[in-house]
């Protein structure tokens, strides 16, 4: 990595672009269920990459700037986001690890109550 880097660039640079966090999510106590099916329509599901990445936060009004509070405080992301495991490598992460359960589309919207109904929490 080079020094000549900014700290924007390298922190931008721990995202494996794996894509996770581009999927509907939902906690629902203990566990962290992603929909697989349900990713935004931005992202390309055969590369994993954002298609207006410069421009997401416009496009997307449900994108989110990854921050080091989420990187120590979002459950929602999953432990094999590359900022959990940089945030755990660093003794910072702070919010519980939960379960990882990969749902089917539907899944979220079908088994699981409204929010007002119940515990989950829609992410
Ligand atoms: S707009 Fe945001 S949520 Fe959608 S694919 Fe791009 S980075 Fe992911
Ligand atoms: S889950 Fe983490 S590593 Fe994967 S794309 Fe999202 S922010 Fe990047």
């Amino acid at each position: 990595m080079s020094s000549s880097m900014s700290c924007a660039d390298r922190w931008e640079n721990i995202c494996s672009r794996c894509g996770m966090c581009c999927h509907e999510k939902v906690i629902y106590g203990d566990e962290l269920i992603y929909d697989m099916d349900s990713a935004c329509e931005f992202l390309d599901v055969l590369t994993n990459f954002c298609m207006v990445y410069p421009a997401r936060f416009r496009k997307c009004p449900r994108c989110r700037k990854m921050t080091l509070w989420k990187a120590m405080m979002a459950a929602w992301l999953p432990e094999s986001c590359a900022y959990v495991q940089w945030a755990r490598r660093h003794h910072i992460r702070l919010a519980s690890r939960l379960r990882l359960v990969i749902a089917e589309d539907g899944f979220c919207k079908a088994v699981l109550p409204d929010e007002d109904e119940g515990e989950s929490e829609n992410v």
